[in-house]
């Protein structure tokens, strides 16, 4: 974590903490709020130990919020690139002002920082600002963080007769032994970091972040390469994203470089880079970008001594309730490495508070149903994405049991412009009822149409019942009610 960041924003008092609680919550990200907000609700006495010197984790400080605004950024650059055939005869795309950008973005986030501070306060929650470690099954010792955040200091020991450990985590960048010059790029934490843009700038990495920022720069005018190990990026969804996405980016100017194998780096740390792949003329870029995935922070944790179980890649083991092997203590969130998203640690930390202090009726058993989680790409265009890919089904179902419905066309919005952006979907159904399995967009306004069709996935509907419902027209969601 870098330290001389979080110092310039507003750090909140450092509590001395207490002896005792009934639930310490490790972390101070999505799932911490999540858990230790509902358990207060239910009148248990629960602290949350962050260690950044700033609450939210990494969607509010180097995730979803700050990403969003700039996914915003780029959306209306793309609206001003229209602006003309629109009748807006005289506006013009102009240089993207980044450092200016930079500064309000970060500012919204410093406010998001401290109404997090406020929500803990109202609810009640102890908001210790120190690094925690597992001493006992019961037990946590905290370095304090120093006011001036310049480290930890002074240490206490708590006790606790839950702990809950959501720590999430942290990017990855390969080190120099196994890629020469690895260190030389910067990840999506370095990303909200710059003050300028890179004029050329290559990204590692076919998930997310990589296209998702890929996008951002792109729409800003940086010259953009997306460096990619296979044929396509986004490999776990459906082709009718993937590749709908990555043709249509390829065609915005985008540079896709495929199946690549990456030799070398070499340049100064923040100056040119060059990046030399194997078979391809070496790159001169700004900036290197690694999006190649992320890593559980449980560095230091203390679970070794305790013996809480991990993962071969470290993340916490839970069960569906959250429970890892020890009595007493549950981990969820980006840790335990299951559906990476926040409103997925958010709903894994309510259910398992309401599991363990709610009311009957949730009391001892309620849990988070990992299935139909909807999940966007804020790509350019959006893409959006519940269930069942076309693959899964069919490994799950039988080809025989499988139909599908898809279609791609231009929506109104790009119909009368020069420059056209696609909109395709699929749907996936299954048996005679055509029960829907998975849906599957990429196109404007895919991110915000997705969540009402999660709903109707999650409650079972069938291929008649989405067509049974009236269009709204004209837009482009009404095509999956009408589908063919
Ligand atoms: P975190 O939010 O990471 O919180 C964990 C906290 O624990 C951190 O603040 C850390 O400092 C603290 N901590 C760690 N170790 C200790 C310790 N020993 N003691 C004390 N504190 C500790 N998800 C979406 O749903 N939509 C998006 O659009 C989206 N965009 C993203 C964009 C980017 C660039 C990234 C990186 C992620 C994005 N995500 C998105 C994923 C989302 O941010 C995470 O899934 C979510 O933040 C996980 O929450 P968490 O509570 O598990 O962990
Ligand atoms: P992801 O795990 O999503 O994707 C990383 C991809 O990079 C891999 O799938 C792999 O694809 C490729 N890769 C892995 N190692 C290498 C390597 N050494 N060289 C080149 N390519 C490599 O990770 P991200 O970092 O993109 O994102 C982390 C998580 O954050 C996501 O999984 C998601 O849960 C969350 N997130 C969610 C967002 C949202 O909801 N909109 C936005 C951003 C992040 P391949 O095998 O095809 O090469």
């Amino acid at each position: 974590r870098n330290f001389s960041s979080s110092t310039s924003l507003a750090m909140p008092p450092v509590s001395k903490p207490q002896e005792k609680y009934d639930l310490v919550v490790i972390g101070g990200g999505s799932g911490a709020m999540g858990m230790s907000r509902r358990a207060a609700s239910y009148g248990v006495k629960v602290a949350v130990i962050e260690e950044d010197g700033r609450l939210g984790g990494t969607c509010v400080n180097v995730g979803c919020v700050p990403k969003k605004l700039m996914w915003h950024a780029a959306d209306v650059m793309e609206s001003v690139k229209s602006a003309p055939e629109y009748g807006f005869r005289g506006v013009k795309p102009d240089a993207f002002d980044w450092k200016y950008f930079a500064e309000k973005r970060d500012a919204y986030v410093r406010k998001l920082n401290g109404i997090y501070d406020n929500n803990l306060k109202k609810d009640g929650v102890e908001y210790i600002s120190g690094h925690a470690k597992l001493i006992s099954k019961t037990e946590v010792e905290v370095a304090m963080l120093k006011e001036d955040g310049s480290g930890f200091g002074e240490k206490h020991v708590i006790k606790a007769d839950k702990i809950c450990i959501a720590t999430g985590g942290r990017p990855t960048i390969p080190s120099d032994q196994k890629i020469e010059g690895a260190s030389l790029g910067i990840d999506s934490d370095g990303f909200f970091a710059l003050r300028e843009q890179p004029k050329r700038v290559a990204l590692i990495g076919a998930g997310y972040i990589s296209v998702e920022l890929a996008g951002v720069f792109n729409s800003l005018g940086s010259e953009t390469h997306l460096l990619i190990r296979h044929d396509t990026f986004l490999r776990a969804y459906d082709p009718i994203i993937s590749e709908t996405l990555q043709e249509h980016m390829a065609n915005t100017g985008l540079n896709v470089h495929k199946n690549i194998c990456l030799e070398k780096i070499t340049g100064e740390k923040g100056g040119p880079l060059t990046v030399y792949l194997k078979d391809e003329p070496p790159l001169e870029v700004d900036c290197v970008l690694w999006a190649i995935g992320r890593r559980p922070n449980t560095d230091n944790l203390g679970l070794e001594a305790v013996g809480v179980k991990t993962d071969d890649k470290g993340h916490i083991i839970a069960d569906k309730y959250q429970n890892t092997n020890i009595d007493n203590i549950f981990s969820l969130g980006d840790v335990s490495g299951k559906a990476q998203l926040t409103p997925v640690a958010i709903a894994a930390g309510r259910k398992l508070a309401n599991r363990l202090y709610g009311p009957e009726g949730v009391r001892g058993v309620d849990f988070l149903d990992y299935e139909n989680i909807p999940t966007v790409v804020f790509s350019h265009p959006t893409s959006g994405s519940v269930g069942l890919s076309e693959a899964e089904a069919r490994e799950k179902y039988g080809d025989e049991n499988v139909k599908v419905y898809k279609s791609k066309f231009t929506s109104m919005y790009f119909g009368m412009l020069e420059h056209k952006e696609p909109w395709a979907f699929k749907i996936v159904c299954t048996g005679k009822e055509e029960t829907v399995r998975g849906v599957h967009t990429v196109g404007l306004g895919s991110d915000e149409l997705l969540q009402g069709f999660a709903v109707a996935v999650k409650m079972g509907a069938t291929k008649k019942q989405f067509d049974d419902t009236v269009a709204i027209h004209p837009t482009s969601a009404e095509e999956l009610v009408t589908a063919k």
